[in-house]
């Protein structure tokens, strides 16, 4: 038996870091959503009790430290499964890059597997256990568009963005997220995003209020580190974007344009300045799983 699962990367509209919490973590607070820019898990059953991993990309570990090779390993330990399984992971979503890929292999396979070993665990459980891997395996599990708090594992639905493209420009070198965190002094702090007016523009499909209130407080610091990023982000909005900003601990930049015409003229104007340009639809739209609104996770 074979199942493939598709492994989207998430963007975040905002992240803002409230303070530092005794176990060193930031309390976080960030409204995150689907993009489709995917990687996609194809999960085999295998003689014998290995799990085995491939992977098209050569800029991930492939051995038990993949993200994907933890979700398996997690999953049959907790479900006392002994059963072998062969992961291969086409990997499209750039690496270290703020958009979350790892996480979201992680997601895939523990979602792949549940249906490949026929386990029955709702999403909650999933995600439950995908926290154990990574402060965004949660989200990735759902999907969707999110408010995200604690360590990013607190989610709560809020409706998905209107239609639009999202153009990516990343960077050559990949970031470090506890690097970027480490650096980040939230008491110096100048600039927040107001969540509360991008949570709004989201309810009311107001798409010039969401790229009004895009924010990230990471983005100063890994401009500091990064001079490329701020070069990036401003080039972007030269070329016409309608909103832009870095996402997550960076050093992807990202802006949003309403219709494609203008999303493909932006990569082209990228193109000079940047090898991994990409132009993608919001799929936050398109994914029911969050949408049923009387639910917390
Ligand atoms: P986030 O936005 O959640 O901080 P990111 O997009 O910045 O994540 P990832 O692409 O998830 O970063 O990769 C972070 C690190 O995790 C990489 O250095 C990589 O070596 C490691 N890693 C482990 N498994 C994977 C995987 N399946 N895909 C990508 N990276 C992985």
């Amino acid at each position: 038996m074979e199942v493939s699962e598709k492994a989207p990367a998430k963007i975040n509209l905002t992240l803002d870091a409230l303070h530092k919490r005794e176990d060193g973590y930031h309390e976080l607070e960030m409204v995150m959503t689907t993009i489709d820019l995917s990687d996609r898990i194809e999960l085999a059953d295998i003689d014998g009790d290995d799990i085995v991993l491939e992977n098209t990309s050569g800029l991930i570990p492939q051995d038990e430290r993949n993200l994907a090779y933890r979700a398996a390993d997690l999953l049959r330990q907790r479900m006392g499964i002994t059963r072998g399984v062969k992961i291969t992971i086409h990997k499209r979503i750039p690496v270290a890059a703020g958009l979350a890929g790892g996480s979201s292999d992680a997601a895939a396979t523990l979602r792949g597997l549940n249906r490949l070993w026929q386990l029955g665990l709702s999403l909650e459980e999933l995600a439950e256990l995908g926290a154990e891997i990574g402060s965004d395996v949660p989200f990735c599990v759902w999907s969707g568009t999110a408010l995200a708090k604690g360590r990013g594992e607190i989610l709560t639905p809020v409706a998905p963005p209107p239609p639009c493209w999202v153009v990516l420009a990343k960077p050559q070198h990949g970031v470090s997220t506890a690097e970027v965190f480490q650096a980040l002094r939230v008491d110096r702090i100048e600039r927040r995003p107001n969540t509360e007016a991008m949570i709004q523009a989201l309810e009311q499909g107001d798409y010039r209020g969401i790229c009004r209130h895009l924010g990230n407080v990471l983005e100063e610091v890994t401009m500091q580190m990064y001079p490329e990023v701020k070069r990036l982000k401003e080039k972007m909005q030269q070329f016409g974007a309608d909103g832009v900003l870095m996402s997550g601990s960076g050093p992807t930049v990202f802006g949003l344009v309403d219709r494609e015409s203008r999303a493909r003229r932006i990569v082209n104007g990228l193109r000079g300045f940047c090898r991994q340009v990409y132009a993608v639809r919001m799929l936050g739209s398109n994914q029911p799983l969050l949408l049923d609104k009387s639910r917390t996770i």
